[in-house]
């Protein structure tokens, strides 16, 4: 009996690469895989990206897991590199870089390449997390024309930290900011992540950085991937490994946090913590079990969760398939019950969890 597993929707992942070049037909994508493409699975997700034109990793392992894989399109260092070391790994690899701070100009102009390497300079808009000083980029820009380490067309970037809330007008003043700074010498802009490409048509520049959208999860605050026409790459399922009748009054499970009101019956499900979902998942977050939602009670162990199936019930058994969050259970709304965000969901799944990559499923 298949327990924790995590089916990866390969099908789903095409249609969504499809439905993000038709918000953002003129762009480009760098298609963003950090974080063992979010949790399902680098290589293979990689593979199945053949229409993205780059990837974009955070980690120069990942980078090199990439190529490791066989995959030969430009791979984006989002944070680009730590140590001039490095240099000679991007080169060979053929990465390319981000420029975000002195240290890495500096320590490229020093090294001795036997080629350039390509750069994207990145500016802080007012994310104010990584990136130069807009008062910087003349600076930056006509340095990294100067060495001889750098490819000649300096393209140029920047992050929203607010484009998930349409009413925030932070990222619409980025937009403008940011284009008044490229002027005309810029050849290559890119500004979107998901919650961009979605919400923010003006952020569309040449290129685009999808993450969470490429796997079928909606970025924005008030809406799940299926309300922008997109498919749940990921269904966490898992089975019932037993089925308890409870007298009203008893409480169950660890700390004794959760009583009965009534006689109930209760399936033992074999998914905790340990397989990556959320220990703080509420009371009344949702499952699937044959097509219905029912509610977890108690709290979350490392391999367990029970959840109330109510009297008489007949229609759940032992051994039954049960869908944590996927196809027919938005993780965004799993998310909200644990009081953290999908991204966090898709990436915590670990290791036990077994992945099945399905094709051609409808
Ligand atoms: C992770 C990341 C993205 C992708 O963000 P999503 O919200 O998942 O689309 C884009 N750009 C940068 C710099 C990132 O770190």
């Amino acid at each position: 009996m298949r327990l924790a597993t995590a089916e990866i929707n390969l099908t789903a992942l095409a249609t969504n690469l499809a439905r993000i070049k038709q918000i953002a037909p003129n762009s480009k994508v760098m298609a963003v895989l950090k974080a063992n493409a979010y949790g399902h699975g680098l290589v293979t997700i990689a593979q199945h990206l053949q229409g993205a034109d780059a990837f974009a990793v955070a980690r120069i392992d990942e980078a090199l897991a990439l190529r490791a894989g066989g995959l030969t399109k430009p791979i984006v260092l989002l944070e680009g590199f730590f140590e001039a070391s490095d240099l000679p790994i991007l080169l060979a690899n053929n990465f390319e870089t981000i420029i975000h701070d002195e240290h890495q100009l500096a320590a490229l102009e020093q090294a001795n390449l036997d080629a350039p390497i390509a750069t994207w300079l990145k500016i802080d808009t007012g994310m104010h997390r990584l990136g130069i000083e807009p008062e910087q980029l003349e600076q930056f820009y006509s340095r990294l024309k100067a060495t001889q380490n750098a490819k000649q067309d300096v393209r140029l970037m920047t992050h929203f930290p607010c484009a998930d809330d349409t009413k925030n007008n932070k990222t619409l003043s980025q937009i403008q900011h940011f284009s008044k700074l490229v002027g005309d010498k810029i050849e290559q802009i890119c500004l979107a992540n998901s919650a961009g490409i979605i919400a923010w048509p003006d952020s569309h520049g040449d290129w685009i950085r999808p993450g969470l959208m490429l796997y079928g999860v909606s970025p924005m605050l008030d809406s799940v991937g299926s309300d922008h026409g997109l498919s749940a790459v990921m269904s966490l399922k898992t089975r019932v490994i037993a089925k308890r009748s409870i007298p009203a009054g008893e409480r169950v499970g660890y700390g004794g946090r959760w009583q009965s009101q009534e006689a109930t019956q209760l399936a033992v499900v074999a998914m905790g913590y340990g397989d990556g979902y959320p220990r703080h998942a509420q009371e009344g977050t949702p499952v699937v079990i044959n097509g219905k939602r029912y509610g977890i009670v108690g709290s979350v162990s490392m391999d367990m969760i029970t959840v109330d199936i109510g009297a008489e019930n007949d229609s759940v058994q032992v051994g039954d398939e049960v869908e944590m969050w996927g196809e027919n259970l938005p993780v965004e709304k799993v998310a909200q019950c644990a009081g953290t965000i999908p991204y966090e969901l898709l990436c915590n799944v670990t290791p036990r969890v077994s992945y099945q990559y399905i094709k051609d499923k409808k």
